[in-house]
């Protein structure tokens, strides 16, 4: 019988948003009351990557960065009650199913991820063959985050409208639809977009 507890917790938004933080939120309380947690994240090089290691505290520093689901899978100890994931997007789709098992298994499973690409899409996996779209639906609960918007308005100030949506540009133009989702290098830039301010593809 799966334990009362066990579920898989979603936590998706835009960049900026305070996804990572928000995971490591929710995994501390469990620690504070005694429960073996672990936490993993990608082990890529990019940008994203980058940002969320260097830009949190401790527990974040302790995660495990892992470079497939199976070493990720390799590494959860029979033992762990509470699983936090970040930056899922980045894994192979096969971590749907992975996060599908622990649950099922009663894990508390708590990940965190970008809902969508700069082109408003639902994020696609590493292999190309789901989304984020298929993560939601195998969620018991999902919590989405928003940033604030900082487009300027005439008089110089910034929108402050929640922002649902994040802009890419590179060299200071609205990035062409037909630039990769994952770039790695480059001059470009992301940019948290409420819907007035977000430039829509067509
Ligand atoms: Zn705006």
């Amino acid at each position: 019988m799966i334990r009362k507890e066990a579920r898989l917790e979603l936590i998706v938004g835009t960049m900026f948003g305070g996804k990572s933080t928000e995971l490591i939120r929710r995994v501390k309380r469990y620690e504070i009351v005694g429960r073996s947690v672990q936490v993993f994240g990608p082990s890529i090089d990019t940008r994203y990557g980058k940002d969320s290691i260097t830009s949190h505290d401790k527990l974040q520093r302790q995660a495990n960065y892992v470079g497939s689901v199976p070493e990720l899978e390799e590494k959860v100890s029979p033992d762990t009650k509470v699983i936090g994931i970040d930056e899922v997007q980045f894994f192979d789709s096969a971590i749907i199913d992975a996060c599908e098992n622990y649950a099922n298994q009663g894990k508390i499973v708590i990940v965190a991820g970008l809902l969508k690409d700069f082109k408003d899409g639902y994020f696609p996996f590493k292999d190309g063959k789901k989304t984020m779209s298929d993560l939601l639906r195998a969620a018991d609960n999902t919590t989405i985050l928003t940033a604030i918007c900082d487009a300027k308005n005439g008089n110089g100030e910034i929108c402050g409208s929640d922002a649902t949506r994040v802009q890419r540009f590179i060299d200071g133009h609205v990035a062409p639809q037909d630039s990769p989702v994952v770039q790695v290098g480059g001059k470009e830039d992301y940019a948290p977009r409420c819907r007035r301010h977000y430039q829509f593809y067509k």
